[in-house]
């Protein structure tokens, strides 16, 4: 049993992966489907401040985990959450019941992050990191195995399947007690 988790009526949701792969456009239809909240990480830090100022380098904010997490912790132990973002390392591993890594094929999101007006650094920087598949090694390392799924998001068919599958998980999911 995982601790914590018998607490919740509804399961949590760790939507993760390199970005350009999908999570908020699924998270945000998952949502609106099965009536759980969206939680986008890096809005939440823009609007709440969670962070130690602007990266110049990487070119986005320097999140603060613990603001982060000390923000979220109420909600989460409401249940009913998709949280959506790009790491997964930082947070407690007591709140997600299922930890989703969406993956696109590199060509398909380079195109994706060249649409979004990445710089050529932060492009092959992202593709690397889906080449790697750094982001599914990082959910291995941080959550139980059984608990992380890896979902392919390279069109929109793929994102309705993962949308259907997703849906059949909580209507199953019981609390465990
Ligand atoms: P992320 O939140 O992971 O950075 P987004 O949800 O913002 O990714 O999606 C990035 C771009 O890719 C958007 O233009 C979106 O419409 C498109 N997209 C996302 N998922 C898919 C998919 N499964 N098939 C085709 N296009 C997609
Ligand atoms: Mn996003």
């Amino acid at each position: 049993m995982v601790e914590g988790s018998s607490k919740r009526k509804r399961p949590n949701i760790l939507v993760t992966g390199t970005p350009g792969t999908g999570k908020t456009t699924m998270s945000t239809a998952l949502a609106e489907s099965i009536q759980f909240r969206h939680i986008n990480v890096g809005d939440l830090v823009k609007d709440k401040n969670l962070h130690d100022g602007w990266d110049d380098e990487l070119d986005c904010f320097i999140l603060n985990e613990d603001l982060v997490c000390d923000e979220l912790e109420d909600v989460m132990e409401e249940g009913g959450n998709i949280v959506d973002h790009h790491g997964c390392d930082f947070f407690p591993e007591r709140w997600f019941d299922c930890v989703v890594v969406l993956q696109t094929d590199n060509t398909v999101l380079y195109d994706r992050l060249s649409n979004r007006g990445y710089n050529e650094t932060k492009l092959s920087n992202n593709v690397e990191c889906e080449i790697f598949q750094v982001i599914l090694e990082e959910a291995k390392e941080s959550y139980p195995e059984d608990r992380v799924v890896a979902l392919k998001s390279d069109t929109i068919e793929d994102m309705s399947r993962n949308i259907t599958t997703l849906t059949d998980w909580v209507r199953n999911w019981h609390s465990a007690s």
